[in-house]
């Protein structure tokens, strides 16, 4: 934490900790899904408008089974301005007639700022995480939120 973001405070990272522990202890018995990060990203690379540009992230993939998927990400990444955000996000896949592959469904974006601390940001962005992963639904439960196609028969 303290390599990735070298600006904060001790007590600032013991906060970012403390969430994400909250999320690993949220996640269902045999998940294996384990954080991610990129020490090539400590330093804003500049817009890259086609991948986002994440720091530190959390992929827990709830329901896999052949094309359909369900999964819950938290991310900290870089906005295309150079600002630190906190997204975190339901991704279910995609049964369209046009194949998109899949959809994110369900979003929270907090871009960090003079209002906004990360590890403020961090904190709710886990709490909507955990909130998921306590009542994780089904991938059909959250495309018919999202009114997209349920999965069809194969
Ligand atoms: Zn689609």
């Amino acid at each position: 934490m303290t390599t990735l973001f070298p600006r904060l405070s001790p007590a600032d990272v013991e906060s970012l900790e403390q969430a994400a522990r909250a999320v690993d202890a949220a996640r269902a018995d045999g998940d294996k899904a384990e954080w991610e990060w990129a020490l090539d990203h400590v330093v804003f690379p500049g817009p890259q408008p086609w991948t986002p540009i994440v720091l530190l992230g959390l992929d827990v993939i709830e329901h896999a089974d052949g094309r359909d998927q369900l999964e819950f990400l938290l991310q900290v990444v870089w906005t295309d301005f150079g600002q630190l955000a906190v997204d975190a996000a339901v991704n279910v896949a995609c049964w369209c007639d046009t194949n998109h592959a899949s959809h994110d469904v369900d979003t929270l974006r907090l871009v960090v700022g003079e209002e906004t601390s990360l590890p403020r940001a961090f904190q709710a962005g886990a709490e909507r995480v955990i909130g998921w992963l306590t009542d994780p639904r089904d991938a059909d439960f959250w495309r018919a939120r999202a009114a997209l196609p349920p999965r069809q028969p194969v």
